[in-house]
């Protein structure tokens, strides 16, 4: 079975200025992927006939199908209309059905409908309306030599629903496409680079139905194999028996698969272990405690946090010694030690960690540099502190700190 192909096409000055993120290609693209379609291009254009029908010509050379949202309301400067009328060679004319429409749509507003909003029932001849049951741009969906063009709004929620409504099930009903699966597998802890080289050789014996993608992340790699075949249940087998393949090949850094997040993992093995865990960040703020925490049910095993920010805070508070603080300063390895033991001991916990680090972009010394950050775990057998050298930029460093932690706990917790 051939894929079958889409492009999808975007509309509208604000977008290119920027002042409009393209969210509408976005969620097209998901919902597309959803029913096994490819979507192959996606192209944002201005406000400009020309623009506007060269991107029709290309897009018809590329794909099976063109999407198209935007540039279809009832002002001067939306083109879509009268350029879909052209390149398909029909006029423009009252489509009664899409008059009474539009006419309900505003008296049920209370409105008049002025001269403006009449034209919105003008649709090419040549086209079938598609009815927009909560505005008043009517979509349009138009054939050619075996290709289908579909125009939307660009209001997002008026697009959203005529896709669901109408389009996709009628895409569906025009052209079958061949099984599409995607399985995620997430790793953490080595390179991208370093990654391929240790399952070079699983990759290079992938049958051609099936591609591998590295999606590189912060302090994570997503590796994506992707299929396509004749039959779901197949293809799925099959996919599988290749992830079962590459998972000795990289067990110490696969923490998962599918859609869930470090911290997901790391909640549902502390819940199964009856492990509860504690912590005292400092220069992550309270962002690891906020990933923890943003997880449904953290309840379950998290106990709470300590963040000592300030150096007296640090002794008073929390419990670090003087002597330590003194001697080895705030971003050190014994005192990232004792602000484990500390807060696992302080909260009764049986897991503590800890972050102190040199965010940036102040605060650096000769021979800390911003971006110095020690991380440390805690249980009762085992104390492991892990010395990160990272960026410049300070979300940056807050980020993947806490990421560094939660693979500390991953790598560590006890079996
Ligand atoms: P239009 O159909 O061009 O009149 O678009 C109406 C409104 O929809 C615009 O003012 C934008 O706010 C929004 N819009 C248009 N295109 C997109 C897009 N690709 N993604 C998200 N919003 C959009
Ligand atoms: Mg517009």
């Amino acid at each position: 079975m051939k894929p079958v192909l889409v492009e999808i096409l975007a509309i509208g000055d604000e977008l290119l200025y920027g002042q409009t993120q393209d969210t509408n290609s976005h969620w097209i693209s998901i919902e597309l992927d959803k029913v096994g379609y490819k979507v192959v291009r996606r192209t944002t254009i201005g406000d400009r006939e020309d623009q506007i029908l060269t991107a029709f010509t290309e897009a018809e050379q590329r794909a099976d199908i063109v999407l198209i949202t935007g540039g279809l309301g009832p002002t001067s400067d939306d083109l879509t209309k009268p350029c879909l009328a052209k390149y398909f060679n029909c006029k423009l004319a009252i489509h009664e059905e899409a008059l009474a429409e539009v006419t309900a749509f505003f008296k049920s507003r209370g409105r008049e409908l002025t001269e403006v909003n009449r034209q919105q029932a003008a649709l090419p001849v040549c086209c079938t309306k598609i009815t927009n049951a909560i505005g008043t741009a009517p979509g349009m969906w138009f054939e050619k030599n075996g290709k289908v063009f579909v125009s939307m709004p660009g209001v997002p929620h008026e697009m959203k629903k005529m896709m669901l409504d109408v389009i996709i099930p009628k895409l569906r009903a025009t052209f079958q496409a061949p099984a599409l699966y995607h399985q995620m597998i997430r790793t953490i802890g080595i390179g991208e680079s370093f990654l391929a080289d240790k399952i070079s050789d699983w990759e290079k014996s992938l049958p051609n139905n099936i591609k591998l993608a590295y999606l590189p992340g912060l302090g994570e790699v997503k590796l994506r194999l992707t299929g396509t075949g004749d039959n779901m249940d197949t293809l799925k087998e099959e996919i599988n028996a290749w992830v079962k393949k590459l998972q000795p090949l990289a067990s110490d850094y696969i923490y998962g698969y599918g859609e869930d997040p470090l911290e997901v993992v790391i909640g549902n093995t502390l819940r199964e272990k009856r492990l509860k865990l504690s912590i005292a960040e400092s220069c992550t703020g309270g962002y690891l405690s906020h990933l923890i925490t943003s997880v449904p049910g953290s309840s379950a095993y998290y106990l709470g946090s300590m963040i000592p920010y300030d150096y007296e805070i640090k002794m008073r508070q929390l419990g670090v010694r003087p002597e330590t603080l003194e001697k080895y300063g705030a971003v050190s390895e014994p005192t990232i030690i004792e602000m484990a033991n500390i807060v696992r001991s302080k909260f009764n916990a049986d897991i503590g960690v800890a972050t102190s680090g040199i965010a940036g972009p102040g605060g650096a010394t000769p021979d800390k540099p911003v971006g110095t950050v020690w991380i440390a775990y805690s249980d009762k057998h085992k104390t492991v502190t892990k010395l990160l050298k990272l960026t410049q930029d300070r979300q940056l460093n807050i980020r993947y700190s806490a990421t560094a932690v939660l693979n500390l706990i991953r790598v560590n917790l006890p079996a």
